[in-house]
């Protein structure tokens, strides 16, 4: 380990290498308010002691689009499609894999995954459904 990494993006890029070995996680307030890293304090209410909680398995997608003509940084992955999925104490926003854009609906189960983007390489987080 060394000391030169900078605070910046840490919490998130440990929240994807956790991610990807099954180990998936958010952050509790004691009010019960879910966020993802990186965080310091709850959005919600502000409260400073963030504890680390296991996420749940699946989640449901509540929402999705599907681009087709996507933005210079995204443009080998098109078309894609982008959701935000329920987990229950948090919200997640990823991309779609694993299934035809058709197939995609609202109230999908699906489990939580680490993909590269094909355009920059970048990891992101990706939502396959979940086994029935
Ligand atoms: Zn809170």
């Amino acid at each position: 380990m060394t000391d030169d990494e900078t605070v910046q993006d840490a919490g998130f890029d440990d929240w994807l290498d956790a991610a990807e070995n099954g180990g998936a996680y958010y952050l509790e307030c004691p009010e019960g308010h879910g966020s993802l890293p990186p965080r310091r304090v709850c959005p919600d209410c502000g409260a400073t002691e963030l504890a680390e909680r296991e996420l749940p398995d699946t989640g449901e997608i509540e929402t999705f689009t599907v681009t087709h003509v996507p933005t210079p940084a995204f443009e080998d992955d098109a078309p894609y499609a982008t959701a935000i999925a329920n987990f229950g104490p948090v919200r997640i926003t990823g991309q779609v894999v694993g299934i035809d854009l058709e197939a995609i609906e609202n109230g999908l189960e699906v489990t939580i995954d680490v993909s590269v983007s094909e355009t920059t390489d970048e990891r992101v987080v990706a939502f396959e459904p979940a086994e029935q």
